[in-house]
């Protein structure tokens, strides 16, 4: 008899699973019967679609292996994480394990399958060879607008969520001439907006000029006067679901009166968030466009709205460094390190700016000599050239990251801008 590759791959299905036993026993059998001597007739009812099976082993298809080979299929599509362990077998994509879970909410349109122990039809296989991430990109990522924010994997879901529905499902990157909803000049609607000194969630309206380059809002339906006029090129917005309590949850700060301060706000519908942050983005950059013509795009996004570096609790004592040791939020934003007694506060109560090395600035393990720890006691320094601010964390790894971050800002060389911040920081 000869063995083709279909044979073969029924005797791997025969040892591999307990379930699939009476199956391939039987396909064999049904096999020997239809053997012409040189060719195997493959029934259809054992193989979906008419297509064979594959197996890493399959010589005259491209392997699974082989396509994670290929330029681009290393990362996952969506989000960029190493290692993807999915595919779609619809899309032509490879993902990571996060990513091919937000799949399975576009399953009409993106079929996904683990890329091992899994049976892949030969057509699927073929599709997933013959496209694969780089093909993909070129397909559904042909108009994203610069300003876009692209997810990477550590994002909050709710931005991996809505690109991939973007992406696949609305297919709002495919025309250069579609014009989406946070491409337009003006936005209006309604957000819940955690109260400052409350703390309860109201529903207010938002309006988001790019004339003015602005986003204002009104505490009642029929006011005139905005209750708080941000101009967009100050804001920086994150998506903060823990914090806020809300997988939409999104922290917006910006500087007022050379102060910190923070909205904490959320809408029930992902979508609607999610083209919020886009459409102040998009403002942003327009607005940076207008201030610096002749850099070049890619640079001005480097200027926009970015992740916090990092947050977490830290304790401070104060300038004299003899107050009582006392437990405060941190938030390290690019080369500021602002404080707030609460994650939710509206107000930083203080914060200070992180120059570079070689103008004075520090960050090392310790507490001055002789000065005692409070309740917590992994101690760091940061100096400046003005004065010296103690902290201490709970643990030593939470020490060790403040000081990774810390010193990886002040290591860097500083921007144009940081130096304006530095002054106006200064200033105040
Ligand atoms: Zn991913």
């Amino acid at each position: 008899m000869i063995f083709t590759e279909c044979t073969e791959i029924l005797l791997l299905f025969y040892f591999k699973t307990s379930i699939k036993i009476s199956r391939v026993q039987l396909t064999f059998r049904a096999l020997r019967v239809k053997c012409t001597g040189k060719k195997i007739c493959f029934p259809e009812a054992y193989c979906p679609g008419g297509d064979k099976m594959t197996t890493e082993n399959d010589t005259e298809r491209p392997s699974l292996k082989s396509i994670l080979k290929q330029p681009g299929n290393d990362i996952c599509a969506d989000c960029g994480a190493p290692d993807p362990q999915w595919g779609s077998c619809t899309l032509g994509v490879l993902l990571c394990h996060g990513c091919s879970g937000i799949h399975m909410t576009i399953m009409e349109i993106s079929k996904i399958k683990p890329l091992v122990d899994s049976k892949w039809a030969d057509s699927e296989v073929q599709f997933l060879a013959a496209h694969g991430n780089k093909v993909a990109k070129l397909k559904y990522e042909t108009a994203v607008p610069i300003y876009y924010h692209r997810p990477k994997y550590l994002d909050a879901q709710i931005l991996k969520e809505q690109w991939i529905k973007a992406k696949y499902e609305r297919q709002e990157f495919m025309d250069p001439m579609k014009r989406q909803t946070y491409q337009e000049e003006l936005r209006e609607g309604y957000l819940m907006k955690r109260g400052r000194d409350n703390g309860q969630y109201l529903s207010r309206r938002f309006v988001l000029t790019e004339k003015e380059g602005t986003l204002k809002y009104y505490t009642k339906e029929d006011n005139k006067v905005p209750k708080v006029a941000i101009k967009v090129d100050v804001i920086n917005a994150t998506f903060q679901p823990e914090k806020i309590g809300h997988s939409n949850g999104l922290q917006i700060s910006f500087l007022k009166d050379n102060r910190t301060r923070n909205l904490f706000l959320f809408h029930e519908d992902g979508r609607v968030m999610v083209d919020w942050f886009n459409a102040i983005r998009a403002v942003q950059f327009r607005w940076l466009k207008l201030a610096f013509p002749a850099a070049p795009d890619q640079e001005l996004t480097t200027r926009m709205m970015r992740m916090y570096v990092k947050e977490g609790f830290m304790e401070k004592t104060g300038p004299r460094q003899t107050e009582v040791f006392k437990k405060r939020w941190f938030t390290l934003d690019n080369r500021r390190l602002m404080y707030f007694k609460d994650p939710l506060d509206a107000f930083a109560k203080g914060e200070l700016f992180l120059g570079q090395k070689d103008l004075g600035y520090s960050a090392s393990p310790g507490l001055p000599e002789g000065r005692e720890c409070g309740e917590w006691s992994h101690g760091i320094t940061v100096t400046t050239p003005e004065r010296s601010y103690v902290f201490t964390c709970e643990s030593e790894g939470d020490q060790q990251d403040w000081l990774r971050h810390f010193n990886k800002v002040i290591n860097s060389v500083m921007s144009p801008q940081d130096f304006a911040m530095e002054s106006l920081l200064k200033h105040r």
